[in-house]
């Protein structure tokens, strides 16, 4: 028996054979002496990709739902995006090589660029380049596909991407198991959508390829060859998981009521539309934060008002009247959109983000203010502004408000007039005037990610400060407490949206402190609401 650590990706217990799934390689650099063959070619390949990924959307639509198929639908984009065809005509044109090479080349370089991106969301989307270029490959080399399993496997590669993942049959899948591929990539969503346990990280080995194996997705621990005692433990965690997973399901239609009557709302945290029926199926209350900036990360340019009004909207109508909290625009620091140059800065963190760069560019700022007030007329938004620590800054976010309302009115054009408007509660100054701010605010959500770093100096994102990094430090807990009580005492509900909401080592301390509403990402809801109505 040979043990590996990895990271779980996706939870839960899988027994079965490996299947050790290896690409075939397709590298290739071969001239080409007539660009014009190969400009056909590389045409006729995008059609047949286009197709090919048309069923796999349509697949993935029946199985898995709209989320899912999106994934597909966007790759298809990908094949008319113009920097990936001018890459590949350039190397056509200009190096004289074949079509293929020219694919290899460009797939390799934007992969590249999306690999080397901060965002863990851009970050992960090199995979999916890789998926595309390797399509179009496969097609150009006369389409042969790997085989897939035969009867249900662990399946192990060195990574996988979104239409690998979809070509195998479910039914033959127990478990994943990869080197490459963070959780925020798209196979680890599908695989988290399929509900397959899975890890990644781990170094994986040919020669394990029939063997038997455990993927413990709880603790992302891999075992190899496993003895009876750890399969008998294995196979209890198993039943377990599957008792608990049913029992969560009953708590999915009910309100969250302490021991005691108290109603608390356990909502969701999304990053888009496609994140809303994940939402709701896990039976979110409301959506407690919806990170807006992810709309302007995943496009090419600011959105546009249309387009921003089209997603709002959708999320409200399909939230029935439920609260949403969109967040406004917070870019700036881990956040940074391509084509918004901040420019380099000492101090990233502590520098121009957020609200700084909406109150410094209204147009932007204005231009997501009016799409949501639009949209707000199909449903129930409460606007929430991020990085604020003044009253000042929030005084001018309402002005903003007030202006672009008056202007809809001017226009005859739909809105909710007595829309809230929230403040993210994340610097410790914002904590500090909660009074203050609670005085001229409907609604206050404590960011526990920012505020945890600010309060104790040290950025969120560097692991040597984990130790440091402490969101239970007393400094923070009590700045939590003194915003619900000032929250409170201007008769304002105040919940918590960061990470530390899903920590149920704290949930008694938050009921204690008055805490209204916890917003966590929606594989937490059920569990959190389980934890809550079993306290006073
Ligand atoms: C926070 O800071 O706690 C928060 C909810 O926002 P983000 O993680 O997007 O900064
Ligand atoms: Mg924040």
């Amino acid at each position: 028996m040979k043990q590996y650590k990895g990271k779980g990706i996706e939870k839960g217990i899988a027994m079965g054979p490996v299947f050790f799934y290896e690409k075939k390689e397709q590298k290739q650099r071969r001239p080409a002496a007539d660009s014009v063959a190969e400009l056909l070619r590389f045409a006729d390949a995008k059609n047949k990709a286009r197709k090919q990924l048309k069923d796999l959307h349509d697949h993935a639509q029946r199985e898995l739902g709209l989320e899912s198929a999106a994934i597909f639908e966007a790759q298809q984009t990908m094949l008319d995006d113009e920097d990936f065809n001018a890459y590949v005509s350039g190397v056509i044109n200009s190096e004289k090589l074949s079509v293929e090479s020219a694919v290899a080349a460009a797939g390799e370089h934007f992969a590249g660029r999306f690999s080397r991106m901060e965002d863990p969301y851009l970050k992960a989307r090199s995979t999916d380049v890789k998926d595309v270029s390797g399509l179009l490959l496969r097609i150009l080399g006369g389409g042969q596909e790997e085989d897939g399993p035969k009867e249900p496997v662990i399946l192990v590669a060195e990574e996988l991407t979104p239409s690998e993942t979809m070509r195998f049959d479910r039914s033959k899948l127990l478990g994943i198991v990869t080197y490459l591929g963070s959780a925020d990539s798209h196979a680890a969503i599908l695989a988290r959508t399929m509900k397959l346990p899975a890890i990644s990280g781990i170094e994986i080995d040919k020669k394990w390829n029939g063997l038997k194996a455990i993927v413990d997705g709880h603790s992302g621990m891999l075992t190899i060859d496993p003895d009876k005692t750890l399969t008998e433990e294995m196979e209890k965690q198993r039943l377990a998981d599957e008792a608990l997973e049913k029992e969560m399901q009953l708590l999915k239609d009910r309100e969250t009521l302490t021991k005691g009557g108290r109603r608390i709302q356990i909502c969701a945290n999304i990053g888009g539309v496609e994140d809303v029926s994940e939402a709701l199926e896990n039976g979110a209350e409301g959506i407690g934060l919806f990170r807006s900036e992810f709309l302007y990360l995943k496009s090419d340019g600011f959105p546009s008002e249309e387009e921003q009004f089209a997603v709002y909207k959708d999320v409200l109508q399909r939230m029935e009247g439920k609260r949403v909290v969109i967040r406004t625009l917070d870019l700036g620091a881990d956040k940074q959109a391509a084509y918004f140059r901040i420019g380099r800065e000492e101090n990233p963190a502590m520098g121009y983000r957020g609200i700084r760069i909406c109150l410094d560019q209204p147009d932007i700022f204005r231009t997501q203010l009016r799409a949501i007030l639009r949209a707000s007329a199909f449903g129930n938004p409460v606007i929430m502004f991020p990085m604020i620590v003044s009253m000042e800054e929030f005084r001018q976010c309402k002005q903003h408000v007030e202006e672009i309302k008056a202007e809809l009115k001017e226009a005859g054009i739909p809105y909710k007039e007595d829309v809230e408007l929230g403040v993210v509660i994340e610097t410790p100054a914002a904590a500090l005037i909660s009074g203050e701010l609670a005085k001229e605010a409907d609604y206050f959500s404590v960011g526990t990610n920012d505020l945890t770093q600010y309060t104790l100096a040290a950025d969120r994102g560097n692991v040597k400060l984990d130790h440091v990094y402490d969101p239970h430090h007393p400094a923070v807990l009590s700045l939590i407490r003194m915003t619900v009580e000032n929250g409170h005492a201007a008769g304002i509900p105040v919940g918590v949206c960061g990470e530390l909401a899903a920590d149920t080592e704290l949930t008694r301390a938050f009921l204690e402190y008055g805490v209204d509403e916890l917003s966590v990402i929606p594989a937490y809801i059920l569990p959190l609401r389980n934890e809550v109505i079993h306290l006073d």
